[in-house]
């Protein structure tokens, strides 16, 4: 697989991702960019944030915008993830943040989240089909010590940020929300739903050229250079000036591509399973509420939901270098992680394997942020939770350029990503994170 950090150039003209979500779906085709152009805003990816800027660039501002995008929309992280469309983005508590932030700021995080949900709800209402299977988010304790974090957090989300979040007792999770073997207590977040992602993004992508923004697929953006107030952007068939530049590639941009992401982005790999349908018998065994998708609390967390046609879609932490995506550890690796949380699934039958690049920034949140001296934007270090959020951040992207007086005042918008202060180790430092939580989990420290 493509691997950011190790490669100067994305490859282009790739089929979509070999996920369950592409499957039987038709190829979009949008044109490679084969001439010239000028515009006023060019946007580098394809993905929610580059097709959610896109979108509210033209239909709020009226802007000549063109995205340009190395394979079809989607082809990212955006067309190949669980679905999870959750309030919520980076790595923080809101203990944490409300350490690092303080009140205000806090509950402002917590409304922009709240809002993010509300922004793609609109795209849906607003006639994108997706999928949608409504059934909540279950955040599931997998020792008692987290049970307790995880009530006295849900205590703070309704007392102090008016969130209808539900605490749950470990006989209440087995009762009515899944019969779990090995797990605690939980928290339930009712709004939260789950969508086919591909087909949210093939959404978005319409919406946006519907709107008049214009969308160039296969087409790889080699090289950028700024001069006399002018982006300069190169790709294979034709070249474009442009007055601002909006980088979205988020996890998937080449490293060295431009000098205001050089090293402050972290691609990490995520990796999904999805088992064939499972039969009533199976389904009878796990007793999973209707459409409730799940985190656990581990530091290396999993992830589930079952579809509507009864398959279980089972997620984890991938390999770590993009030459391992596809290898047979690397499956197998998950796969015991599916058979140790359902282990009356027995031998249950695999019928996708894949997986993504998410962007862990250093400081573990966000950043959407314009540098004005160099007409430079980009949205990124989503950490893994960027379903919801990336469409609220391409909104934000072009109100950031077009009213910024109005954005809330957020430390999303007010820094640049941190640089990694020894860059070349941080694949080091995830082998021995790995390394140190497996080990853990053998000795039942987890
Ligand atoms: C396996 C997996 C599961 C996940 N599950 C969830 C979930 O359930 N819920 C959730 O909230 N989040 C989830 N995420 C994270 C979520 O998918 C991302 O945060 C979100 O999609 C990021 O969108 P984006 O537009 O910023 O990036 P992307 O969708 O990655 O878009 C970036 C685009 O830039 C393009 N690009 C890069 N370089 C260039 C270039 N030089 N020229 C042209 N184009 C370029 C790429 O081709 C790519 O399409 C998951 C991620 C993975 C990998």
């Amino acid at each position: 697989m493509y691997d950011p950090l190790l490669d100067n150039t994305i490859p282009a003209d790739q089929r979509a991702p070999t996920s369950l979500w592409a499957e039987d779906q038709a190829q979009p085709s949008y044109p490679q960019l084969t001439q010239d152009i000028n515009i006023d805003v060019a946007i580098i990816g394809g993905g929610f944030t580059g097709l959610s800027a896109a979108f509210h660039l033209v239909e709020q501002y009226g802007v000549n915008v063109a995205l340009f995008e190395a394979n079809q929309p989607g082809w990212g992280c955006s067309g190949r993830n669980g679905g999870f469309v959750l309030p919520g983005t980076g790595r923080l508590s809101v203990a944490q943040m409300h350490k690092r932030w303080g009140e205000e700021t806090t509950a402002g995080i917590y409304a922009e989240n709240l809002a993010s949900v509300d922004t793609v709800k609109a795209f849906i209402d607003a006639g994108i089909v997706c999928d949608v299977q409504a059934g909540g988010y279950l955040k599931l304790a997998h020792t008692q010590r987290k049970t307790e974090q995880l009530h006295q957090q849900a205590r703070v989300f309704s007392d102090t940020y008016n969130d209808k979040i539900i605490p749950l007792s470990q006989a209440q999770v087995a009762a009515e929300y899944i019969a779990s073997t090995e797990q605690y207590g939980g928290i339930y977040h009712p709004n939260a739903f789950g969508v086919n992602p591909w087909k949210l993004a093939h959404g978005l992508a319409k919406r946006a050229a519907v709107s008049g923004a214009r969308i160039f697929g296969n087409t790889p953006v080699l090289n950028t250079e700024f001069s006399n107030g002018k982006h300069l952007i190169y790709t294979p068939n034709g070249n474009v000036e442009a007055n601002q530049l909006i980088l979205a590639t988020n996890a998937y941009g080449p490293n060295k591509l431009h000098a205001s992401l050089y090293n402050r982005n972290f691609p990490v790999m995520s990796s999904i399973l999805v088992t064939q349908p499972l039969t009533k018998e199976q389904l009878d065994k796990l007793q999973v509420r209707d459409g409730l998708m799940v985190m656990d609390t581990r530091s290396l967390k999993y992830y589930y939901r079952i579809l509507a046609d009864g398959r279980l879609l089972f997620g984890g932490r991938g390999a770590i270098a993009g030459r391992n995506a596809d290898s047979v550890k690397s499956k197998q690796n998950l796969l015991n992680g599916l058979k140790m949380t359902f282990p009356e699934l027995g031998n249950v039958k695999i019928g996708q394997f894949w997986s993504g690049w998410v962007n862990i920034s250093m400081d573990d949140y966000p950043r959407i942020y314009h540098d004005k001296a160099t007409a430079t934007s980009y949205s990124a270090g989503y950490c893994g939770a960027g379903l919801a959020f990336s469409i609220q951040a391409g909104k934000r992207l072009a109100q950031q350029l077009y009213e910024p007086e109005t954005l809330p005042k957020l430390p999303y918008f007010q820094t640049p990503l941190k640089k990694y202060p020894v860059a070349p180790m941080r694949r080091t430092v995830l082998h021995t994170l790995y390394w140190w939580e497996g080990l853990k989990r053998v000795v039942g420290l987890d």
